[in-house]
């Protein structure tokens, strides 16, 4: 092997094939299919020769996707360590850099380090990082350097010759829907496989590779304890699993037991649901994704309630200190003479749909909370208040107090034009929300920062924010 040196400006770590050997498909248990096909890539890999001349050829790219610790990283290891192949890790946050040309050239380096070691093994862990839609929304910011990066893997994918420079690239990521569609096309990352939370078996099996190098009373003893905790870790992942055996072990050392026992487990599987779960009982901190959510949903509302103003009922402040699934948006109590046109009801619609439209916008359809749940039932609601109780529609000016009041020839007949309402509703907020993206971000960005805005400064940056302007939308 020639000496290894410095990667460059790649930063990724190269661990050797002597190092990966400690990892063999043994270490991952559960899902035995996944198992079985990434043994076939090690098999071709090995006998490069033999399968091209068969006219069989290793795919170039495995994608693995599926939640965080459910052993993506343990895989792609395990391959290289089955295969006794060098591996350079990687994490798709590596090449998100704001200095423009710096993400393509880190791939470039990557790749010409595998290449020039090949056979080898690329992974890149949270490949969603560079590889996101081109043109989506730009959430971290530095959007165009990331396609940079990402044209560079698709380039370099594309480069590989089949006969000489074999390197397998592994990208695994929790975030499948995101990914741009040019990563997954054939001759790319064209094998995916899901690694998915495991079944109780699965639990079972991974408990008992990581009980290995533990102590218990009996071999019996063990597989009944083992038993009852795979039974009690319903949606837990293997990394999680993982954990209460080893706390197990340090609750019985602390001890000073010889052997792990039936109340150390329980006390383990205990302390690790309480992290599970934010350990929301002794701190009230938000996690940060929710965070971003609700300092989206609240710029959002924001915006929206700057543009169709309402003079009875004028916004006070906002803030993103509490997780409510309606918006934290504070307004005055309302003034006296309040007089609502049909307008006034068709805005505040609008407005209603602006939560949803903003996490559909900024987190990809597939990705929606009840955050949006929230907004679309809202939104609802005052549509069909509009429809039924208002007689300013088409659907005529009888008064219904709820829609169990219609005859039941009349239901298609709101549905309809229920279902106009909101299209229309959604189309305008989103329009909205485009031109003014640019008060969205900093309002979000404020929000982020010091947790609360004031209607001033709201107004403030909605005024100065400078506008993309959009086509007109027609009810
Ligand atoms: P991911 O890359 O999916 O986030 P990791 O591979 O980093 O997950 O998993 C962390 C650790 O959890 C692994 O090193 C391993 O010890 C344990 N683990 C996760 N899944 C399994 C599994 N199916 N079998 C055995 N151990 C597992």
């Amino acid at each position: 092997r020639r000496a290894l040196g410095s990667l460059g400006k790649s930063r990724a770590k190269f661990i050797s094939a002597e190092e990966t050997t400690g990892v063999t498909f043994d270490d991952f248990a559960g899902q035995e299919y996944i198992k079985r096909e990434l043994q076939e890539i090690v098999r071709i890999l090995k006998n490069d020769e033999e399968f091209q001349d068969k006219g069989i050829y290793c795919p170039k790219g495995v994608l693995l996707h599926g939640p965080p610790g459910t052993g993506k990283t343990l895989l792609a290891k395990a391959i290289a360590g089955e295969a006794g192949l060098p591996f350079f890790a990687a994490n798709g946050t590596d090449f998100v850099e704001m200095f423009v040309g710096v993400a393509a050239a880190r791939v470039k380096d990557l790749f010409s380090s595998a290449r020039s070691f090949s056979p080898s093994i690329i992974f890149i862990d949270e490949i969603d990082a560079i590889g996101s839609k081109r043109g989506g929304p730009d959430v971290g910011g530095g959007g165009a350097e990331r396609e940079q990066g990402l044209l560079q893997i698709l380039t370099e994918m594309d480069g590989f010759k089949e006969f000489t420079s074999q390197v397998l690239v592994i990208g695994a990521t929790n975030r499948l829907d995101i990914l741009d569609p040019a990563l997954l096309r054939k001759g790319r990352f064209d094998k995916i496989i899901r690694v998915g939370l495991p079944s109780k078996d699965g639990r079972l099996a991974i408990l008992q590779v990581h009980a290995r190098n533990k102590f218990f009373q009996s071999e019996k003893e063990k597989d009944i304890l083992l038993q009852e905790i795979a039974e009690l870790t319903v949606d837990f992942t293997g990394a999680e699993l993982q954990n209460i055996l080893n706390e197990a072990g340090i609750l019985t050392a602390r001890k000073d037991q010889d052997y792990i026992g039936r109340e150390e487990l329980l006390e383990a599987l205990k302390r690790q649901k309480g992290t599970f779960e934010t350990g929301q009982e002794d701190s009230t901190e938000i996690p940060h994704e929710l965070n971003l959510r609700m300092a989206y949903r609240e710029a959002a509302v924001a915006v929206l309630a700057c543009y169709y103003p309402d003079p009875h009922r004028p916004f006070v402040e906002t803030d993103i200190n509490a997780i409510r699934s309606k918006p934290n948006m504070r307004y005055a109590e309302t003034s006296g003479k309040a007089f609502l046109r049909k307008s006034d009801y068709v805005s505040s619609i609008v407005r209603a749909c602006a939560p949803r439209v903003i996490e559909e916008e900024m987190f990809g359809i597939d990705n929606l909370c009840w955050i949006s749940a929230k907004a679309t039932s809202e939104a609802s609601r005052l549509t069909e208040m509009l429809i039924l109780q208002t007689g300013m529609t088409a659907f005529g000016k009888t008064f219904y107090r709820t829609q169990s009041d219609l005859v039941p020839n009349l239901a298609p007949k709101l549905e309809a034009l229920r279902e106009e309402y909101m299209r229309f509703a959604v189309e305008k907020c989103a329009s909205v929300l485009r031109e003014y993206r640019s008060a969205v971000e900093t309002i979000t960005n404020i929000l982020l920062e010091r947790g609360e805005i004031k209607a001033e400064k709201i107004w403030e940056v909605y005024k100065k924010a400078p506008r993309i302007p959009q086509a007109p939308v027609h009810p």
